[in-house]
């Protein structure tokens, strides 16, 4: 008997990410030569000290509180008031097992329609309608590097005033690298507050801003953020699954309702790995040096990249964090279409198959199926060796020419590849 499946998962599919990092991995091992631009996460090892800590609470075995470890909650709220310049209670603090999770979380919890301006990150819009959540998508254009009109969103909103949203919004960005000033975000949460919509700002690339200069939307509209954070991106660590929001008081029945739904579901996540979060987020030297190579090795390699990719005709918006890029392949649609290609799908697909070079298409990121984008994370290199590499030329200084061909050979190679297929 075919055992039936709740209507909400119809038609969704395995997460595009975790799917083209699986597929990526079977076809190496399968003997396939592949640049693997599919999946995005951090190339850099978790900080030493940090790796200490967990090391040292591999012990601690209890159930710890559902909110977070006490401790761990008080150095993240004092990690936003260093790093972010907002102010944070430890009790506004929630810690969950990623950022992903709390993020669902707070689309059961909150009876709110969900607004993605495109392009966004892939899980939102999924994660959205198992909530049983409606979705309005806020399109944005590669000419306004990808950022969101307030105009648009007020005009949205004032459609049907009095129902309650959530505006989603993610800087630096996973798709583009994009990041907003504190004027736009001041012009946002303007428009946010008049409009009635709480802003969920997801922040886990904000320690990776190329320049270290990351605004935190709650220093433009800190009553109506919750700012979104982790140890994935900045920490290397993906894999231990450690995510926060951070909540203001007038938020506080928002955290209780997803506490509830914590209690009920994970319980608490995993005690050592909360422990050792603790060093991540009370910093120190060796993370801020870790933290700053990673950067000028991030911001290093984005240039040749996009350099590449404008010669060969692509649109393409420079990044400002975060290691992706989004590049609009259409200047060559003709081109493309002659070869049978009029969609992002079947853009990546004959990508991977003929040049053995994995993105993900921009349909997975909203945009619409026939615009030709894609989505290219520039990790594809051995971090601990790049960041030993950094470590030989002081932070004063750029890094040396040659620096990214010799310790990301690879990057440059798909890049190559990409280009070379085109025929560009
Ligand atoms: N937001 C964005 C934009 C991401 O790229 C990721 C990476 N997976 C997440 C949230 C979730 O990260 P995590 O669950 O590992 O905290
Ligand atoms: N954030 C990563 C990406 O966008 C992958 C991790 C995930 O999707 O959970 O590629």
């Amino acid at each position: 008997m075919e055992p039936p499946i709740d209507s909400r998962l119809h038609g969704l599919k395995p997460s595009a990410t975790l799917a083209i990092n699986e597929r990526t991995r079977t076809l190496r091992r399968e003997g396939h030569r592949v640049f693997a631009m599919g999946f995005g996460q951090s190339p850099f090892p978790v900080p030493d000290p940090v790796v200490k800590a967990l090391r040292s609470h591999a012990g601690e075995k209890d159930y710890l509180p559902v909110a977070g470890l006490w401790e761990l909650r008080e150095a993240v709220a004092e990690h936003h008031r260093r790093v972010d310049g907002i102010e944070i209670e430890p009790e506004g603090v929630l810690i969950g097992p990623g950022s992903k999770e709390l993020m669902f979380l707070l689309a059961l919890a909150h009876d709110a329609e969900i607004l993605l301006p495109t392009p966004c990150w892939v899980s939102y819009g999924p994660q959205a309608r198992l909530a049983g959540r409606q979705i309005r998508l806020l399109e944005t254009r590669f000419e306004d590097d990808w950022k969101l009109d307030p105009g648009l969103l007020e005009r949205h909103c004032a459609e049907q005033p009095g129902r309650a949203r959530t505006l989603i919004l993610n800087h630096p960005s996973n798709p583009h690298g994009g990041a907003y000033t504190l004027t736009e975000l001041q012009a946002l949460g303007e428009a946010a507050r008049r409009s009635g919509v709480l802003l969920l700002s997801d922040e886990i690339y904000g320690e990776l801003h190329h320049q270290g200069a990351h605004v935190s939307a709650a220093r433009a509209w800190p009553e109506g953020t919750i700012v979104s954070n982790g140890l994935s991106k900045w920490c290397g660590a993906g894999g231990w699954r450690l995510g926060t929001f951070a909540f203001p008081r007038a938020l506080y029945p928002l955290r209780d309702a997803i506490a509830v739904l914590a209690s009920e579901t994970f319980t608490s996540v995993c005690a050592p790995v909360q422990y050792a979060a603790i060093a991540a987020f009370r910093g120190g030297p060796d993370i801020e040096q870790y933290l700053a190579h990673s950067r000028r090795i991030l911001a290093a390699l984005a240039d040749p990249l996009v350099a590449r990719f404008r010669q060969a005709g692509l649109a393409v918006s420079e990044p400002l964090g975060a290691f992706y890029l989004f590049p609009d392949f259409s200047p060559h649609a003709a081109a493309l279409a002659a070869r049978g290609i009029t969609d992002s799908v079947a853009l990546c697909d004959r990508l991977l198959e003929e040049a053995g070079v994995a993105l993900l298409p921009g349909s997975s990121f909203q945009r619409p199926p026939h615009e030709l984008t894609a989505r290219l994370s520039y990790v594809d290199f051995d971090g601990r060796r790049a960041l030993a590499a950094s470590q030989d030329t002081p932070l004063s200084q750029p890094l040396p020419q040659g620096f990214c061909q010799s310790t990301c050979p690879d990057v440059l190679g798909g890049a190559e590849a990409i280009v070379d297929w085109l025929g560009a």
